[in-house]
C-alpha cells in the first residue's frame, strides 16, 4: 500500500519511500526534562506514535531515536534566559541531575500510560557532549562560526539556504527578530556552545576548546540524530513551533558540515490549544496527565481525543470534549466485551482503515471506520478480529480490555450463583439486592433463556 505524508520541506503530500528498502529511520525531538510534560507536548508524542505504528502496520521496521534534552534548552529561544533544567533545580532545591532523572522517569511513565511505543534508542544530550564539541569544531573549520563573549555562534548569513524549512522569510524567522545577545551578527544566528555565566558555577558544564560551558539545544538534536541514524535519514518530527527556529537551525548545521539534507521528510504536529492560545508552560495555562487522572479520566481518553482531530489541525482542549472521548471509548469497551473472538476479520473494512491511515495519517476517518464496523451487521467474531488489528494503530487497549472483560472474578461468579438460587426459590427482593451488590462491584447481569450472562461495566 502507498503511504502519503505531508512533508513540511516541500509543503505538500508526498509518497513516502524510505532510503533503505524495509527500514525507516525516524528521529523525534524529545522532551526537555525540567517539568512534567503537558497535554500539548503529549499530543505531539501521540501523533508521532501513530506515524510509527502506521509504518509498522505497512511492514516497515522502524528505527526510532528520541533524545532527552537534559541540558542547553533556554527559557527563551533567542539564546537568552536561563537553562530550564538549572532553573528547575533552584525552584525544587534539587541538583540539575536529579531534576533531569526525575522528569525523564515521569515522561516515560506518561508515554506508557498513553500506550506510546518507546523508541529503540533514547539519547541524552549530556551523554553526547564530546560529539557536540567535535561537530562544532567541524563547523568552525568550515568557517560557519564566530566567537563572542557569550559563546560560539552559527553565522546564518554564510549559508544561502538557511531557513529552507520555514514558511517565513529569513528576517521573520525569529519572533521580533531580536538581537538579545551582545555581539550577535544576525537575528537568526544561534548559539552552538554557550559559556557558563561569569562568576557563576553551573551544575552542568563542560570544558571545550572555546571555554567552559554547554551545547546549544539545536546542536544537540542534529548531533544526536546523525550519530544514531546517519545522514540523511528518513523522517524527522516535532511540533509546529519547531518549524521556525529549532528545525531550520538543525538543517543549517547539517548542510554546513555535510552539504546534505538532514532528513528527507519533516513532519510537524499542530498545537493543542487551551482557551485561545497554545497550551504552554510559559503562560501557566497547561494541564498535565496527573491532573486528568485525578479528575477520574483514563489517560487513553486523551489519546482518543487526539485521534478525533487530524494532526495538522489545531485541537482545542476542553474538559467536555475529554468527557465525550471517555464516553466514546467506554462505549467501545462495553461493546467489545460482549463479543466472541473469531479467526478472520473483514477484509473490506481493514482495507478502508489502512487506506485512511496511509493518507497522511487520517485518524479521524479511521475512527469513523472503526465505529461503522462496530455498528455494522457483521458477526461480532469478525468485528473483533478487525478491531484488534485497527488497535495496533489506534493504541486504545482493545485487546487488553477484552481479555480483562472475559475474566470474571471468582467473587462475582459466587454472587451470581447465590442470586440464581434465590431466584429459583422465588426470593425476588433478596435476589435483587445481590444484583445491586454485583453492580456496585462493576458488573451487570443479563438474564437470558440460557442463564445469566455477566458483563463488566465500563
Ligand atoms: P519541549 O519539551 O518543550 O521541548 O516540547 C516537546 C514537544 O512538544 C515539542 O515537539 C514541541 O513542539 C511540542 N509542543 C509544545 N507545546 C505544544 C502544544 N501546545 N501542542 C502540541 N505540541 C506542543
Ligand atoms: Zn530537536
Amino acid at each position: 500500500m502507498i503511504i502519503k505524508l505531508f512533508n513540511s520541506l516541500t509543503r505538500r503530500k508526498e509518497i513516502f519511500k524510505p532510503i533503505k528498502d524495509k527500514i525507516v529511520s525516524l528521529y523525534t525531538c524529545g522532551p526537555t526534562v525540567y517539568n512534567y510534560p503537558h497535554l500539548g507536548n503529549l499530543r505531539t508524542y501521540i501523533f508521532e506514535d501513530i506515524l510509527k505504528r502506521v509504518l509498522i502496520a505497512n511492514g516497515y521496521k522502524v528505527k526510532h531515536v528520541m533524545n532527552i534534552t537534559d541540558v542547553g534548552h533556554l527559557t527563551s529561544d533567542a539564546d537568552t534566559g536561563q537553562d530550564k533544567i538549572e532553573e528547575a533545580a533552584k525552584r525544587e532545591k534539587k541538583t540539575a541531575w536529579e531534576i533531569a532523572n526525575f522528569y525523564t522517569k515521569e515522561f516515560k511513565r506518561n508515554l506508557k500510560a498513553l500506550n506510546i511505543l518507546f523508541p529503540n534508542r533514547w539519547v541524552k544530550a549530556t551523554k553526547t557532549i564530546k560529539d557536540q564539541i567535535e561537530f562544532i569544531k567541524k563547523l568552525e573549520k568550515k568557517g560557519f562560526t564566530y566567537l563572542i563573549e557569550d559563546g560560539v555562534y552559527f553565522d546564518t548569513s554564510k549559508l544561502p539556504t538557511y531557513g529552507k524549512l520555514s514558511t517565513l522569510k529569513k528576517e521573520e524567522i525569529l519572533p521580533g527578530a531580536r538581537i538579545d545577545v551582545k555581539g550577535k551578527k544576525n537575528p537568526t544566528d544561534f548559539a552552538l556552545w554557550k559559556f557558563s555565566p561569569k562568576g557563576i558555577k553551573r551544575q552542568m558544564e563542560w570544558n571545550s576548546p572555546w571555554g567552559v560551558g554547554f551545547p546549544g539545544w539545536h546542536t544537540e538534536c542534529v548531533v544526536m540524530s546523525i550519530k544514531n541514524l546517519g545522514i540523511p535519514f528518513d523522517i524527522h518530527c516535532g511540533g509546529v513551533d519547531h518549524l521556525s527556529i529549532h528545525h531550520p537551525n538543525e538543517i543549517a548545521q547539517a548542510e554546513a558540515v555535510y552539504q546534505k539534507p538532514l532528513a528527507n521528510f519533516w513532519l510537524h504536529g499542530e498545537f493543542l490549544n487551551f482557551g485561545q492560545e497554545k497550551m504552554a508552560k510559559s503562560t501557566g495555562r497547561f494541564i498535565i496527565l496527573k491532573d486528568l487522572i485525578e479528575k477520574g479520566y483514563d489517560p487513553l481518553a486523551f489519546r482518543y481525543l487526539c485521534l478525533t482531530t487530524h494532526y495538522r489541525s489545531k485541537l482545542n482542549f476542553t474538559w467536555s470534549s475529554l468527557k465525550a472521548s471517555q464516553n466514546a471509548l467506554k462505549k467501545i469497551y462495553q461493546k467489545i466485551s460482549g463479543f466472541k473472538k473469531g479467526k478472520v476479520g473483514c477484509a473490506d473494512y481493514e482495507e478502508k482503515f489502512l487506506a485512511a491511515v496511509n493518507d497522511d495519517l487520517n485518524l479521524p476517518k479511521a475512527l469513523a471506520i472503526t465505529w461503522n464496523l462496530i455498528d455494522s451487521n457483521l458477526p461480532d467474531q469478525v468485528k473483533l478480529v478487525s478491531l484488534f488489528k485497527f488497535d495496533q494503530i489506534l493504541g486504545l487497549s482493545f485487546e487488553k480490555i477484552w481479555h480483562q472483560s472475559q475474566r470474571i472474578p471468582y467473587k462475582i461468579k459466587r454472587l451470581v450463583e447465590q442470586r440464581e438460587k434465590l431466584r429459583q426459590e422465588k426470593k425476588w427482593s433478596e435476589a435483587d439486592e445481590i444484583r445491586e451488590e454485583i453492580k456496585k462491584l462493576g458488573y451487570q447481569i443479563e438474564d437470558t433463556k440460557e442463564g445469566p450472562i455477566i458483563k463488566k461495566i465500563f
